[in-house]
């Protein structure tokens, strides 16, 4: 980082103060055998859209061919119609049906060590088998099937299992609570939910079982919950509520064991719907179909991650968020890889856990999210240190910007001392699919930056009035084209969804985000918008002021507010975790907020810094500015039913109030 640029933007834009000049091409050994090696794709997707996503259409199989690529009516779009094709058929039978049968399809480790690998054609059965006890329990087509569930691979089953029948699932993440549960199960109307007798977190058992049996006395939707043994009675007991419960391994008898063939659905039949992590408020439960999204997902997992037969890919989020659908069900599966899927905690029984998993299963490609990264660089380098992790060849990233300090301590420490590429991948819930990240052959990447659209995808940074900002100057980020993956409404509200995203510029998607484009027309992510602070009439993205704090060597995580000042409006007040080894104390402040100034410039001064052992953080582990502001303005905290751990706020809070006081 060096010395801020003029800061010459109006109210409407926000400024851009950080300026990231490192750059790191492909190796030649890399790029001469990626799968995306000719620039020429960009143009020509560009060019022609429709007839790029068609062409990527065939990829799967489909029981009919479409009649139309894309019927348009903005903001309602239509993908591949006329179309018939089955999700879990492409994901599973078609793979079967090859070489890929005696494939590992899904090698999966729970958190106290036991193993289990699925070949393709051992999914294949299971789905079978799943699919069979669904059709028994009474769903059918259309009826909305709930999971709450730990990362088991009965949840990817399940969902497979649904897909095959035609009955759209929603997968709620295994660490929410029983309100939470309850909202989304009523929400979606779901006629059964799936759940376990438990999971394993931290040497601990999730009890799933009971939140769900306290989340559906309230849920007059739901006729029968299916319980899958994951723990076993001598761990954990439940109550089986008679005539609604059912085990899943007496459902899945010798009797009802059969092959059930696959629906074929119109390419528009929905898949599922997906709760957003609710960082920025109630969730809005997002509507994904079949056609498009599958295409979306299948491209982009074969061409970022740079597939290969032989790779052996592990996604670590949990399949309760959108990444994990995307990237570890139906993305990897269409594309007949091997699928790593992790039950537990990342420090269980140490902090080496997925360092150790990595050299086990000589894992190749890894995607995580930056706070998982920050949390690994606060633990200390030595824990990667221990493991051999000399077969990854590549490493993504998603769920929030990544600051290019963490950025650069993955490339340093996990990936090899610059081995391996990097994709920083943006997108959303509301996305389906990854928008805005290198094509790893192709594109040199530079820390903190998602780079260039996927080919295909419009990207664009607007002003308030709806005219593109130049070069280097923040403004929202909109997405100017349909694309295949994206939500097709909200669940039940489809005027939320016309409101939230189609409104403010009618046939462009708002993103919410905030970014700013650079002269090689890479995009850099400046945060929420809903987040930027405004200080002396300039505007200014979090991720810039958290940016600069966190590539002080005392800093692990940090978050910056706006609050409420009479001299210039707002005033920056940061949350800051420190490193191990490092001692809160005036001097640090001191140091931390010159620290700044160097980096980024005088405007982006800190007024306050507090210490805190963690930052407010949702369940899926995003920074929740909002809290925070609702803390420093004094007011009322807004929803904190999405939130990982209440206790940290209120911790916040009583820190925040007698420091002022
Ligand atoms: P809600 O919409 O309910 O507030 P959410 O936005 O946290 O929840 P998700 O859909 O899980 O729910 O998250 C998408 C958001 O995550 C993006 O809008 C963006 O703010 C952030 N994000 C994801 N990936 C990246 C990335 N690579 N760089 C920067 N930001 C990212
Ligand atoms: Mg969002």
């Amino acid at each position: 980082m060096s010395a801020p640029q003029d800061s010459s933007g109006t109210s409407a834009n926000i400024d851009a103060l950080l300026q990231e000049t490192r750059r790191f091409p492909p190796s030649s050994e890399f790029a001469a055998h990626a799968n995306v090696r000719d620039e020429a794709v960009y143009q020509r997707a560009h060019d022609d859209p429709e007839g790029f996503w068609a062409e990527a259409a065939n990829r799967l199989d489909w029981f009919k061919r479409w009649d139309t690529v894309l019927e348009w009516n903005a903001p309602w779009a239509k993908w591949f119609v006329g179309g018939q094709l089955n999700a879990s058929y492409n994901c599973v039978d078609r793979h079967n049906a090859t070489s890929r049968r005696n494939k590992a399809a899904i090698i999966w480790e729970g958190e106290p060590g036991d193993t289990r690998v699925l070949t393709y054609h051992d999914l294949y059965r299971e789905v079978n088998n799943f699919a069979a006890v669904l059709l028994d329990l009474g769903i059918k087509k259309g009826d909305r099937v709930a999971f709450y569930m730990p990362m088991i691979p009965e949840l990817a089953i399940g969902m497979l299992a649904c897909a095959r029948i035609g009955a759209p699932h929603t997968v709620i993440f295994g660490g929410f609570s029983a309100e939470a549960l309850r909202d989304r199960i009523n929400d979606s109307q779901a006629k059964l939910c799936v759940t376990a007798d438990g999971g394993w977190r931290r040497g601990n058992i999730v009890p799933l079982k009971d939140t769900t049996d306290t989340a559906v006395a309230d849920a007059p939707t739901i006729e029968h919950v299916l319980v899958i043994q994951r723990v076993g009675p001598d761990i954990r007991q439940v109550n089986m509520k008679e005539g609604r419960d059912v085990w899943y391994h007496e459902a899945v008898s010798r009797e009802s064991r059969r092959l059930v063939d696959p629906e074929p659905v119109d390419s528009e039949h929905p898949l599922y719907i997906m709760y957003t992590s609710g960082t920025t408020g109630k969730p809005k439960g997002q509507l994904h179909t079949t056609g498009g999204y599958l295409t979306g997902v299948s491209l982009t997992h074969e061409w970022i991650f740079d597939l290969k037969e032989e790779d052996v890919y592990w996604c670590t989020a949990d399949i309760g968020w959108v990444t994990g659908h995307s990237y570890i069900v139906y993305g990897p599966l269409a594309n007949g890889a091997s699928v790593v899927m992790y039950e537990g905690a990342p420090d269980y029984p140490d902090k080496d856990r997925f360092w150790a998993l990595i050299e086990k299963y000589a894992i190749t490609i890894l995607y995580t999210a930056p706070t998982s990264i920050r949390t690994f660089m606060r633990w200390g380098d030595e824990y990667p240190a221990k493991h051999d992790l000399s077969s990854l060849r590549l490493m993504g990233t998603v769920g929030e910007p990544i600051n290019p300090e963490a950025w650069m301590w993955y490339q340093e420490h996990i990936g090899g001392g610059g081995k391996c590429p990097i994709v920083d991948t943006w997108w959303q819930t509301e996305t389906g699919m990854i928008m805005i990240t290198p094509l790893p052959g192709i594109v040199a990447t530079k820390p903190g930056s998602a780079t260039r659209p996927f080919p295909g995808v419009e990207a664009t940074v607007l002003d308030d009035g709806g005219n593109p900002v130049p070069n280097n100057t923040g403004g929202n980020l909109v997405i100017a084209r349909p694309w295949p993956a994206m939500s097709r409404s909200i669940w039940g509200d489809p005027d939320r969804y016309v409101a939230t995203y189609w409104s403010k510029y009618p046939g462009l998607y708002l993103t919410g985000d905030g970014a700013r484009r650079d002269d090689d027309g890479y995009f850099w992510l400046l945060g929420r918008v809903d987040d930027v602070l405004n200080v002396s009439g300039h505007r200014i993205g979090t991720m810039e002021v958290e940016s600069a704090l966190v590539s002080h060597p005392a800093v692990a995580e940090a978050a910056v507010i706006g609050a409420t000042d009479p001299v210039t409006g707002q005033a920056i007040v940061a949350f800051v975790t420190p490193r191990g080894g490092y001692t809160p104390n005036d001097a640090l402040t001191a140091e931390l907020k010159e620290h700044v100034v160097r980096g980024i410039g005088a405007l982006a001064r800190p007024k306050r810094i507090y210490y805190t052992m963690e930052l407010p953080k949702t369940r899926s582990a995003k920074i929740m500015r909002r809290l925070l502001r609702d803390i420093a303005e004094g007011r009322v905290l807004g929803d904190t039913t999405t939130l990982l751990d209440p206790t940290i706020v209120s911790q916040i809070k009583e820190q925040y109030e007698s420091s002022e006081g």
